[in-house]
């Protein structure tokens, strides 16, 4: 059982999942707009959030970007009514850790949930080093900055392998296509778009290198993209 946020504006999707989710065995606060949502976050302990962008007082994303300031480890799936990467990748940037796009299947956003909050709880991931937990193979990614670190040591990334990474594992276990890939690449801010395709092998090829002491390994998913396995 989870103890989970629901933010959406919408009275009878917000109703409708907060039954749902009940039902699936878990705990649900719901919140209407963006300014009840931190309220909540901050009164409370969340161990996940499924949060609508469009909403009234204070939009998602902003929610998004304050909650991410707080709790870097708090799993987020943002819902986005308009259909487009700008709004996943933007989305992705702020911290999110999946999305899916209105309208959607329930059971998705069911199966997506439980998918998230297992790889949250997975010991090879941790917030960035406040924690004392770490080991020496434990993986950690600041949020806010190009930044990681395995076990205490500082991982040297450039700016796209950061972004490459970060997205690997925020969708650890699941496969990340190379378009996903590039996308996100070209919202990077300062970083030249139109990345040539075949350049995406050279960089997985240096992040292997650079996780070799960790339990993770980036595996080529052959005609579908990456996945991070731990
Ligand atoms: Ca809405």
């Amino acid at each position: 059982m989870a103890h989970l946020l629901i933010v959406e504006d919408d009275e009878l999707l917000r109703d409708g999942l907060s039954a749902q989710l009940t039902q699936a065995g878990h705990r649900i606060t719901t919140a209407e707009d963006g300014e009840a949502a931190l309220a909540r976050l901050s009164a409370e302990a969340f161990d996940g959030v499924v949060l609508d962008l469009g909403l009234p007082k204070i939009d998602g994303l902003s929610v998004l970007r304050q909650l991410r300031q707080r709790t870097p480890a708090l799993p987020v799936l943002i819902l986005t009514a308009r259909d487009g990467i700008e709004d996943r990748v933007e989305g992705l940037n702020a911290g999110a850790d999946d999305y899916l796009t209105k309208p959607f299947n329930r059971d998705e956003l069911i199966a997506r949930l439980q998918s998230m909050l297992r790889r949250a709880s997975l010991p090879a991931f941790g917030a960035p080093p406040t924690s004392a937990h770490a080991t020496a193979s434990t993986l950690r990614l600041d949020p806010s900055l190009p930044r990681a670190w395995l076990g205490d040591d500082v991982i040297d990334l450039t700016q796209r392998e950061w972004a490459l990474l970060d997205l690997l594992v925020r969708h650890a276990g699941q496969v990340v296509s190379r378009e996903d890939v590039l996308g996100v690449w070209q919202a990077e801010p300062g970083e030249a778009g139109g990345v040539a395709s075949n350049a995406l092998e050279v960089y997985v090829h240096r992040l292997r290198r650079k996780l070799a002491g960790s339990t993770l390994n980036i595996r080529n998913i052959r005609g579908l993209g990456y996945m991070l396995e731990v």
